[in-house]
């Protein structure tokens, strides 16, 4: 347990997805009188909406592709992995060349160490809060897949994880069609085989998750405040947002942890960042298709997460602007595909739930202290990993706004890189 600190101070965090609910934890358990500002309830947006795996294997950061062969695919509409607007890509254009370049191998090597100092500390970062929250009941410590349908695709990526594996003390095992059909008896055939990681734990309800850490939060004398973060404002030598009832808190720190909707605030505050959105889209369907463990089928871009309300299938990557109107084509072939391995039951929502992950264009979160204003600071742009990481980086956050000597060097993420 870190000590009390001497200068603990009123703090707001503004968002609480899985990101700002682990900081307002964090920074609670550091002493600081913590004030969490949502406009919904807690792990209502993308923190519910993912496919609810705690990535321990994810050392590696999904890097923009270079082969011209995948561009190709996802120029000509034929990969599932992406979809664009045409209409969005002229304004997202900056950011993607910006995201193209930090893909190059020399400077993704540097950037994926840095992933990796991140990811390392998932599972012990979630534990205590798992622990404290008395969460356990959600979490399923078996690991996950990622199957193949060719068998070249399948050989490669098997070499590939078992080096990445053995280079970072990861658990994978390959599997092939026999044993896949072996461990997931309910398949139907047509797998080439899977590599399956078992490290990373897995969450049948994400949201509920991030609901039960902020009870926590609230049971420890945490205030909850329903209100718009963009009315924060500076106020004496702190910062100031209203709630819905019109009346304002005061904190001497604010934390900006609005996952995708970040960049509204930190544009009205004068930051350019190279961010964007890769939006994404999950539905429910009855029963679980007898799957025991989440897999990702990735030729069909199309992962089936085992889930409380039923087998949630999520999609890859959606290129679009954030608040355009939903075009689930990729769900769509996302279902198809499902169909081909599992029983697949009734969609258990009348529509697609529709997400947007925060990304940066260098891969890399941006946290820390807002370069040009005192007593605000950063938490945001997890991408693909933010369920994975909220409890890692709101910890480092908590420790530089209460001056402790932070655990992992903060200096790949500060948005000072920006600037
Ligand atoms: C399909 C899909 C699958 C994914 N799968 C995984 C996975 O398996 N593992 C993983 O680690 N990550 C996964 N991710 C990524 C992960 O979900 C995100 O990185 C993470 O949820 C971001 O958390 P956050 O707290 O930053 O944002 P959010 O959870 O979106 O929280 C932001 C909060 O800010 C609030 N807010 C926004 N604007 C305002 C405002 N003006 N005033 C007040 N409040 C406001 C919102 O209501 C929200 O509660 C996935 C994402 C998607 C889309």
């Amino acid at each position: 347990m870190p000590s009390t600190h001497a200068a603990a101070s009123e703090v707001l965090v503004l968002g609480a997805g899985m990101v700002g609910v682990s900081t307002a934890l964090a920074l609670q358990q550091r002493g600081h009188a913590v004030t969490l500002v949502d406009r919904r309830p807690p792990g209502q947006e993308t923190s519910y909406g993912n496919a609810g795996i705690i990535q321990r294997e994810a050392v590696e950061p999904y890097a923009f592709p270079r082969d011209l062969r995948t561009l190709a695919r996802i120029a000509a509409g034929r990969s599932n992995d992406a979809n664009y607007h045409w209409g969005a890509i002229g304004a997202l254009l900056p950011a993607l060349f910006r995201y193209w370049r930090a893909s190059a191998p020399v400077r993704y090597e540097v950037i994926a160490r840095a992933h990796s100092r991140l990811i390392e500390h998932c599972l012990d970062e979630h534990a205590g809060w798992i622990e404290s929250a008395g969460a356990w009941g959600l979490i399923h410590k078996d690991g996950w897949r990622q199957a193949y349908r060719s068998q070249r695709a399948f050989d490669e990526a098997a070499g590939a994880a078992l080096v990445v594996a053995a280079r970072h003390g990861l658990a994978a095992t390959v599997q092939d069609a026999a044993a896949l059909a072996a461990a997931e008896p309910a398949l139907k055939p047509g797998l080439a085989g899977a590599v399956h990681w078992g490290d990373p734990w897995t969450v049948r309800d994400p949201g509920d998750l991030v609901a039960r850490y902020a009870d926590l939060f609230v049971q420890r004398g945490g205030a909850s405040l329903r209100g718009d973060a963009l009315s924060l404002q500076p106020a004496g030598s702190g910062w100031s947002v209203a709630g819905d009832d019109g009346v304002r808190v005061q904190g001497r720190h604010a934390v900006v942890a609005l996952g995708p909707w970040a960049q509204g605030l930190t544009h009205a505050l004068g930051y350019r960042m190279p961010l964007f959105v890769k939006r994404g889209y999950h539905r429910h369907y009855a029963g679980h298709g007898g799957l025991r463990l989440s897999m990702l089928d990735v030729e069909r871009g199309v992962m089936l997460a085992p889930m409380a309300r039923g087998l949630r299938l999520t999609t890859g990557a959606e290129f679009a602007r954030q608040d355009a109107p939903p075009t689930p084509v990729q769900l769509d072939r996302a279902e198809r595909s499902a169909r081909e391995l599992v029983q697949l039951g009734a969609p258990v929502e009348p529509a697609p739930w529709l997400g947007a992950r925060p990304c940066t264009a260098d891969m890399q979160p941006v946290l820390g202290p807002a370069p040009r204003h005192p007593g605000l600071w950063f938490n945001f742009g997890h991408a693909h990993q933010g369920f994975t990481l909220g409890p890692v980086t709101g910890r480092l956050v908590a420790e530089l706004i209460s001056g402790e000597t932070p655990f992992i060097d903060p200096t790949p993420y500060l948005a000072h890189r920006f600037e």
